[in-house]
C-alpha cells in the first residue's frame, strides 16, 4: 500500500504547481476541493466549490473540456495535488495546484469572496428550477435540507424517489423489506434486470446515487409496523405512502397523525389510479374517508389484480409533485381532495373530503398503533 507521503510526492512529480501571486483568476476553471466547513470561510474569487472526493465523478457536469485550464486548491496544497492528479488520469492535460493552497493565498493578503448558500455545483444542477420565481435559491435550499420517507419502493415510490432525488431533497428514506422480482420490472423503474434478488431498499439508494451522489439515502429494510412506524415516520419532514396494501395504509396514516408529519397518499388498481394528501389534524385522514378496508376477497393487491405498467409511474410522479409544492410551500396542493385518475379515458377528477366527526384515528387523541395482520 502506498503511503499519503508516497501518494503526494507522485503527483507532486506529475503536477504543475503555480503559486497565489501567478494564479489568474479570470482564466480558465478555479476548482476549490476543500469540504463545505472549510468553504463556508470564504473562496478564492470565481472559485468553483467541488469536494475532493467528488471531483473525479462531477468534473464533467462542470462543462469542461480536457484541455481547458483547471487549477485546483485546498487549505495547504496537497489534497489539490491528489485530486489534480486524478484528472490527469481521468485525460484532463491542462491541471496545475496552487502551491500553499488557501492558508498561503490569505497570508499574502489576496482577495477572498464570501460562498452563497448554495454551491456553485448546485446552482448550475437546479438552474431551470433557481430561474422560477416560486422556488428560487431560498426555495431549493429548502428542497435541500428537506427529509421525505418513502413507504414502498415499487411501482409508486419509484418514479416519485427518482423526481424528489432529481429535483433537490437532500435525505430521502426507503422503507421496503422486499427483494426485486422479475415480475416487478414492468412498472418498478426503480430496478433493473442485474437487481434482482437484491433488496429493493439497496438497489433504488444505487439508482438515487447515480442521479445525484450527494443525496443523503436513508435504506429503511424492513416492514413498516406498529413498533418501528413511529420512530421512522418521526423522523422526517413528509411521508409519501407508496404501498400496496391496506395494513400499511392504515398503519401509515395513524402513525402520521401521532407525529404530526403529512401524507401524500397514493393507490393503483388496473387502470385507475388515486391521490390525496392528508394533514393530520388539518384534513380528513385515510379513516375519515375509508373507515375500514374492504374485506379480504374485494380487496386483491397488486399481484393478484394487475395494474397497468405506466399508471403508478403517472400517480407516482403525481406524489412527487404534490410533495414538493408542499415542501415549496406552492400552489395548491391536494389537501383535503382526493384525485381519482382513469388511464383507460384519460380522465381526472377531484373530489373535497370532509373530515369525520367520529373518525376513530383522528377526531380525538390518536389511539395506540396496532397491526392489522387480518387487513389485505
Ligand atoms: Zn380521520
Amino acid at each position: 500500500m502506498e503511503t499519503y507521503q508516497q501518494k503526494l510526492a507522485a503527483a507532486r512529480e506529475r503536477v504543475e504547481e503555480v503559486t497565489p501571486e501567478a494564479l489568474n483568476v479570470a482564466a480558465g476553471l478555479i476548482l476549490d476541493v476543500r469540504t463545505s466547513d472549510e468553504t463556508a470561510l470564504g473562496l478564492i474569487p470565481n472559485a468553483v466549490t467541488l469536494p475532493m472526493d467528488r471531483v473525479k465523478a462531477e468534473i464533467r457536469s462542470l462543462d469542461v473540456q480536457p484541455g481547458d485550464r483547471i487549477v485546483l486548491y485546498c487549505a495547504v496544497g496537497e489534497r489539490s495535488l491528489l485530486a489534480a492528479a486524478e484528472l490527469l488520469d481521468a485525460g484532463y492535460t491542462n491541471v496545475a495546484s496552487l502551491a500553499g493552497g488557501m492558508k498561503r493565498w490569505m497570508s499574502l493578503g489576496l482577495p477572498t469572496t464570501s460562498p452563497s448558500g448554495l454551491s456553485d455545483l448546485s446552482r448550475r444542477r437546479y438552474a431551470r428550477h433557481i430561474v422560477m420565481p416560486q422556488v428560487g435559491i431560498a426555495g431549493q435550499q429548502t428542497l435541500i435540507d428537506a427529509r421525505v420517507v418513502i413507504i414502498g419502493a415499487g411501482g409508486l415510490g419509484s418514479p416519485a424517489a427518482l423526481y424528489l432525488a432529481a429535483a433537490g431533497v437532500g435525505t430521502i428514506g426507503l422503507v421496503d423489506h422486499d427483494v426485486v422480482e422479475l415480475s416487478n420490472l414492468q412498472r418498478q423503474i426503480l430496478h433493473g434486470t442485474a437487481d434482482i434478488g437484491m433488496a429493493k431498499v439497496t438497489s433504488g439508494a444505487q439508482r438515487i446515487r447515480e442521479i445525484d451522489s450527494s443525496v443523503s439515502i436513508q435504506p429503511h429494510d424492513t416492514m413498516l409496523d406498529s413498533s418501528n412506524a413511529l420512530g421512522i415516520l418521526g423522523s422526517y419532514d413528509l411521508a409519501i405512502d407508496a404501498t400496496d396494501n391496506f395494513a400499511t395504509r392504515y398503519l401509515i396514516n395513524d402513525a402520521s397523525i401521532h407525529v404530526g408529519v403529512p401524507v401524500v397518499h397514493g393507490s393503483v388498481f388496473r387502470f385507475e389510479g388515486q391521490l390525496a394528501v392528508f394533514k393530520p389534524h388539518e384534513t380528513a385522514c385515510y379513516r375519515c374517508v375509508f373507515p375500514d378496508p374492504p374485506p379480504g376477497d374485494l380487496a386483491p393487491n397488486c399481484t393478484e389484480a394487475g395494474v397497468f405498467g405506466v399508471l403508478p409511474g403517472v400517480v407516482g410522479t403525481m406524489q412527487a409533485t404534490e410533495a414538493l409544492k408542499l415542501l415549496l410551500g406552492i400552489g395548491e396542493p391536494l389537501l383535503g381532495r382526493l384525485l381519482t385518475y382513469d388511464a383507460l379515458s384519460q380522465t381526472i377528477h377531484t373530489v373535497r373530503l370532509k373530515r369525520r366527526p367520529d373518525c376513530v384515528a383522528c377526531s380525538g387523541p390518536p389511539p395506540p398503533l396496532r397491526d392489522h395482520p387480518e387487513y389485505c
